[in-house]
């Protein structure tokens, strides 16, 4: 038989266990250790204080709630476990039943007032963005406003008002988008009519294509702001062509007024002249000695001498004139000439000198049915350059903007002369690579990105390495160029996903 244990063996040997265990020297804990030694078992007191706590901080919030909390209240008193988790379960199952199963208790919760002064703030702020034309969201906007500035701002007030105006707002924005869909469609039928208006003048054609291309969705303020720089480029030209033409018009009246005026004095004077002679004629028929001709012969030597320099005059005048027509033609020349280059630039993109869209439509039509003739492959690629939205927030929109210069200008060193480089986007590229399948196009394109990795963008002193993913797609027989290209864009999306700096075939 085993000695029993002395109180003070116990206790040493209780204190032990709760140093190996690392348990706090509650004196729970150690009557737990102590209870386990001893070997009886560990009957925890029923914690009847931390019990009706809990219970006063329970509010009802319907009639079954409220006998629920008598319920507990007796269980308390009773020390029963079951019957406090009984009455604790029916508490929170009344608490789900809708509160017409009882009139409220309590009053309802309120919104600290900070969150409602904030919250205030927002609906206030982005009131403009909902739509301050629409008076039934500046109605609902405005009433809940008003009661979150109340000094007490209950939640279901709140929440009846905030689910209205959210249903408001749902309404209103789908009506913005399509406002913004039918200005948009407006501005594209102004643009084509401004086209159709002018078809004989070459540049403002091209122009105006250029233009149509750029307004397609999606609409954004660099968009908008692009289209805005060229139409006033449009306009100015447009209205230096015309001012200068109307004066080089005017000009030309004015020396053809000058012109027949010339012509009318000539005659005046011939016939002036004639009259002179006619008359002098007369006289010499009528003297009969030579020294009364003498002054005669004066005159008639006078007269044609007036009317010899009246001449020269007059061819000089003349020719002056006709060279400053040959001029004026000259310049006239030269101005259209001006402005069908100007058109070319229609089809390019003035920032990296890459065709625009515009230009790649046309080439692309150009090149397929180049290689389809001469039956031979054509690789299109479209690069998108990765992470350049962190580039810009970094560097500033004029770093990346010569980030976009540079990488144009890299392809356009590395690429052979019969490819083409357009700018399909913000930091989108397309390379069209005749008489180049697929594998070669990939491996084009990996060439392109290590020679990025040498030729490094400077951004002031910094050395800023661009890299791009891309997806490259070989034309199938039959395919459009645009059904090729957006296989191409497939495939770049891919080579994003799987991580960026990558060239995908697809
Ligand atoms: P990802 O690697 O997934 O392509 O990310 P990203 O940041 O390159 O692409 P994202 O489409 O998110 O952002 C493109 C950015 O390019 C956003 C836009 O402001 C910027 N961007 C577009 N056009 C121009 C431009 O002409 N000049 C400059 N500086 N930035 C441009
Ligand atoms: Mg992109
Ligand atoms: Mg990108």
């Amino acid at each position: 038989m085993k000695d029993p244990k002395q109180p003070s063996d116990i206790a040493r040997e209780a204190l032990k266990r709760l140093a190996v265990r690392h348990l706090q020297p509650t004196p729970a804990n150690y009557q737990a250790c102590y209870n386990e030694i001893v070997g009886i078992p560990n009957i925890l007191p029923f914690p009847e204080v931390p019990l009706r706590h809990l219970a006063t901080q329970l509010v009802p919030r319907n009639e079954r709630q409220q006998q629920s909390l008598d319920l507990l209240d007796s269980a308390i008193g009773r020390r029963s476990w079951q019957c406090v988790t009984d009455a604790l379960n029916t508490f929170a199952q009344a608490g789900l039943a809708s509160p017409s199963d009882g009139p409220a208790a309590s009053p309802a919760a309120s919104l600290p007032g900070e969150f409602a002064g904030k919250l205030a703030r927002l609906v206030e702020g982005v009131l403009p963005a909902l739509g301050e034309d629409n008076s039934r969201v500046v109605e609902m906007a405005g009433e809940l406003v008003l009661l979150l500035k109340q000094p007490t701002v209950e939640v279901p007030s709140v929440q009846a008002l905030l689910a209205n105006l959210a249903y408001q707002v749902c309404a209103a924005a789908e009506e913005q988008v399509e406002i913004k869909a039918a200005l948009l469609k407006l501005l594209n039928l102004i643009i084509a009519n401004i086209g159709e208006l002018s078809v004989d003048d070459s540049w403002l054609k091209g122009q105006v294509d250029g233009l149509l291309s750029a307004i397609a969705p999606p609409l954004t303020l660099r968009h908008l702001d692009e289209m805005e720089r060229r139409l006033r480029d449009v306009m100015d030209r447009q209205g230096r062509a015309k001012s200068r033409s109307v004066e080089a018009q005017a000009e030309m009246r004015q020396m053809l007024a000058e012109f027949i005026e010339r012509l009318a004095s000539m005659n005046r004077s011939s016939s002036e002249f004639e009259g002179r002679i006619e008359e002098s004629a007369r006289q010499i028929e009528l003297v009969s000695s030579l020294e009364d001709l003498r002054p005669l012969l004066n005159d008639v030597i006078n007269a044609t001498h007036a009317m010899a320099e009246e001449t020269a005059l007059s061819r000089e005048q003349l020719k002056a004139l006709q060279d400053k027509v040959l001029i004026t033609e000259a310049e006239l020349m030269q101005l259209h000439q001006e402005l069908d280059s100007a058109s070319a630039l229609a089809r390019h993109d003035p920032l990296t000198s890459a065709l625009n869209r515009k230009g790649l439509e046309e080439a692309l039509l150009r090149e397929v049915s180049s290689v389809r003739r001469k039956d031979l492959p054509l690789s299109i690629s479209l690069l998108d350059i990765d992470n350049f939205k962190k580039l810009n927030d970094r560097l500033g929109h004029d770093a990346g903007d010569g980030a976009l210069v540079h990488l144009a200008d890299v392809t356009r060193s590395n690429m052979r002369p019969s490819d083409t480089l357009a700018r399909y986007g913000g930091e989108e590229f397309v390379v069209l690579m005749p008489d180049t399948t697929l594998e070669q196009g990939i491996e084009a394109m990996t060439r392109l990105q290590r020679e990025l990795t040498r030729s490094f963008y400077l951004s002031g002193k910094e050395k800023i390495l661009i890299t791009f993913s891309a997806g490259v797609a070989q034309l199938a027989p039959e395919e459009t160029g645009a059904d090729a290209i957006r296989r191409a864009d497939q495939a770049m999306y891919l080579a994003k996903r799987a991580g960026k700096n990558r060239v995908m075939g697809g």
